[in-house]
């Protein structure tokens, strides 16, 4: 990796202060042609790692700017190379001269998440550490992004690390007696061997059961809000989000496009669509509105469904309530401050929970973030557990699982340790290339191609 390259650290617009980063072998003398120390003993390229200069930025032979410049010297760096971290003032305009000037000097435009890629590459950090780079930045809640955090830290790669090393010993032993079965290699007894694979069955596949909940709490999960027109559905979203998103008005059908709004609930950011109502209608507006909700509600990752308790149940009710069995869907009958004269028993078959609310004073709000913990199982997630991250990761733990499964079948079924065997190596591939300690070209460009530039 000959390069040095340089990108914007900090997010684009106004700020106090923006980074601009350079990383590679020419990091210094990139430094020395645009940055001129305030101390004319001071040189950059007798900078020390993890010291700091003050001193002005030159573009094209002017004074462009003044601020602090941060030396890395390697390999003790984010990437494991040379780098130099530019603080200038915060605004596009002067961040976006600094980085042509550096242009200018010999650097080039760093990729998307080019950095984390050298770190990779430089055997800084593991793949899934890398990719837990981006989790952490992107985290949609605090529980999320405690999660990705601990990914950073290395406990996901130590706890692959230990069935990896475990796997190896029994490969090594198989290998042994399958090559040289006239040898002394002592035969591993059968139980044994089922034991190990088992354990180590169980714990990959007990990171695959949590790999939903994980999920939830770093992305979120679309939330569908269903309901007959004038139940409340528009009321409901405006509480949630704490101001009038929807227009809320008494007339039937208003609410006629799919409304997104993120909010946080209990911990978990549900991205709401507040959908127009499920009914039959000539107007050809309102069934657009209308067949963009069905196909909404059949993606929602959750279904709040709104009834209205003043009324009796109707059978386009009925109809809603059957359409969510099955579902991950919590049933909300709303204006508890009204009378009721909904019958909760007859829908609670189709729900994971039926609550009483008032979307207009906020009744029940507590319970339902308490029932939408539960309904998607984020309350059992630990967050200092090591987790799966990605649908990459998930894959490749499931891979391994089913290799072991194999294993472990092969030896039930008799066909002799060899089978057994290559179902081990088969395993090991696997989770090798869940580090990324055997990961394809293809897979580290994939990886890094959802980063952003600067990271
Ligand atoms: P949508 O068509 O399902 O979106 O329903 P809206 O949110 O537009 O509400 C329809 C009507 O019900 C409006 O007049 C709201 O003020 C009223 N409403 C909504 N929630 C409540 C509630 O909890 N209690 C009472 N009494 N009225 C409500």
């Amino acid at each position: 990796m000959s390069s040095t390259i340089v990108a914007l650290a900090t997010p684009p617009g106004a700020g106090g202060i923006a980074v601009v980063r350079l990383s590679g072998p020419e990091s210094y003398e990139v430094c020395e042609k645009v940055f001129r120390p305030i101390n004319p003993d001071k040189k950059v390229a007798d900078a020390k790692g993890y010291t700091a200069l003050f001193g002005h930025f030159i573009a094209g032979g002017k004074t462009l700017d003044e601020g602090v410049v941060l030396f890395f010297r390697a390999p003790h760096s984010y990437t494991g190379e040379d780098a130099v971290e530019l603080s200038c003032h915060g605004g596009m305009v002067i961040a976006q001269s600094l980085i042509e000037a550096c242009i200018e000097a010999g650097a080039e435009p760093a990729g998307p998440g080019e950095y984390t890629k050298r770190a990779f590459l430089n055997g800084r950090i593991g793949l899934t550490q890398a990719e837990a780079v981006m989790d952490v930045i992107g985290a949609a809640g605090r529980q999320g992004a405690a999660l990705a955090q601990q990914a950073l830290s290395g406990a996901l790669a130590e706890k692959i690390e230990t069935w990896r090393a475990a796997l190896v010993k029994l490969a090594g032993h198989l290998a042994a007696w399958v090559d040289f079965p006239e040898e002394d290699v002592p035969e591993l007894e059968d139980d044994a061997l089922l034991a190990e694979l088992g354990r180590i069955e169980g714990e990959i596949e007990e990171l695959i059961q949590n790999y939903e909940a994980g999920a939830v709490l770093r992305q979120g999960v679309d939330t569908a809000i269903v309901g007959s027109p004038n139940v409340g559905k528009s009321t409901l979203l405006n509480l949630l989000a704490g101001f009038d998103r929807a227009i809320v008005t008494p007339v039937a059908g208003t609410t006629r496009d799919v409304v997104e709004q993120a909010v946080m609930l209990g911990g978990v950011r549900l991205n709401l669509f507040d959908t127009a109502g499920l009914r039959e209608t000539e107007d050809i507006v309102e069934a657009e509105g209308i067949r963009r909700s069905r196909q909404k509600l059949a993606e929602a990752g959750l279904v709040l469904a709104v009834f209205d308790g003043s009324c009796t149940l109707l059978e386009q009710d009925r109809e809603l309530a059957e359409s969510c069995k099955g579902r991950p869907a919590i049933a909300l009958v709303n204006k508890s401050d009204l009378d009721r004269r909904f019958d909760l028993d007859a829908v609670r078959d189709c729900f994971d929970a039926v609550l009483p609310i008032s979307a207009a004073n906020g009744e029940g709000l507590e319970g339902l973030a308490e029932e939408v913990r539960r309904v998607l199982r984020v309350a059992q997630v630990d967050p200092n557990a090591p987790g799966l991250m990605n649908r990459r990761q998930l894959a490749a733990a499931v891979r391994a699982k089913s290799a072991i499964k194999e294993g472990r079948e092969a030896l039930l079924g008799g066909f002799g340790l060899d089978a057994v065997s290559v179902c081990v190596d088969d395993a090991l591939l696997a989770l090798s290339q869940l580090t990324g300690v055997d990961a394809s070209e293809s897979v580290v460009e994939e990886v890094f191609s959802t980063f952003c530039v600067g990271k």
